[in-house]
């Protein structure tokens, strides 16, 4: 479904992915792991057209999306829920939903509202609620709602847990189960490996801008290297 080929990203004069290739079938739940600085948050930014691919091939379901704009690449059929949420904080828990599905012209988009706060009763409660008066781990279940309303076939999670308590990353990494049962294939990065590859079919280790491991979740989780460095054991 997804195909990067050769990619390279730089910021400024400094090449930060040095030509990785990767790629995610249909269905799939694929983690991006490694360092912090490793590249991985790189690597989906170039996706989603929020930095540019220096040089290499992104291809999304067959077409060529390298260098995309976002709104293109959301249109194509990928969303991101970007790392620290990045809900829209002035604006409530409705009104961050239907910006989700802000490209969308269909006339089931009060129907998916309501599909998504039954998936996530808190957002029924917090409706009408200024979204950056919501708990972390309320916002990110808006965010992760935000994404689905878009109805993408792939969607992109950046570190996910980042910052919420032990139960609510449980919760997060339930709903990241789920939406691969409702059919949805899933890019995943998240600094907690050992959830990660817990969720993952497959898996990608990064290492300064090179991807240096690939295999199935659970080869990652056995691989020497990766359970003494990652999962601490
Ligand atoms: P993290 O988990 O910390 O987000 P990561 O694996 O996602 O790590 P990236 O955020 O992709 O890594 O960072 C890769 C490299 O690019 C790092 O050396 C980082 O310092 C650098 N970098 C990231 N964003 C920028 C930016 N906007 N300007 C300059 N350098 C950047």
């Amino acid at each position: 479904m997804l195909v990067i080929e050769d990619l390279r990203v730089s910021y400024g004069p400094i090449e930060v992915i040095h030509g990785i290739n990767l790629a995610v079938n249909a269905g799939e739940c694929v983690a991006l792991i490694g360092a912090n600085g490793a590249g991985k948050s790189s690597t989906l930014k170039a996706i989603c057209g929020l930095v540019p691919a220096r040089s290499g091939k992104i291809t999304f379901d067959g077409r060529d999306i390298t260098n995309q704009p976002g709104h293109a690449v959301v249109r194509a059929g990928i969303t991101m829920c970007p790392e620290g949420r990045q809900v829209f904080p002035q604006m409530s828990t409705v009104q961050n939903l239907r910006m989700g599905a802000y490209i969308r012209r269909d006339a089931d988009q009060a129907a998916d509202l309501g599909r998504m706060m039954d998936m996530f009763p808190i957002l029924r409660e917090r409706a009408h609620q200024a979204a950056g008066t919501l708990s972390g781990g309320e916002q990110e279940m808006l965010a992760i709602a935000r994404a689905l309303m878009a109805r993408p076939d792939l969607v992109i999670f950046d570190e996910p847990s980042l910052g919420l308590a032990p139960k609510i990353v449980a919760d997060v990494g339930r709903t990241i189960a789920r939406i691969k049962e409702m059919g949805k294939t899933i890019l995943l990065v998240e600094q907690n490996s050992a959830m990660a590859l817990r969720l993952a079919d497959r898996a990608y280790l990064f290492e300064a801008g090179e991807i240096v491991l690939s295999g199935t979740g659970e080869e990652l989780q056995s691989h020497p290297e990766v359970a003494k460095a990652y999962l601490g054991h």
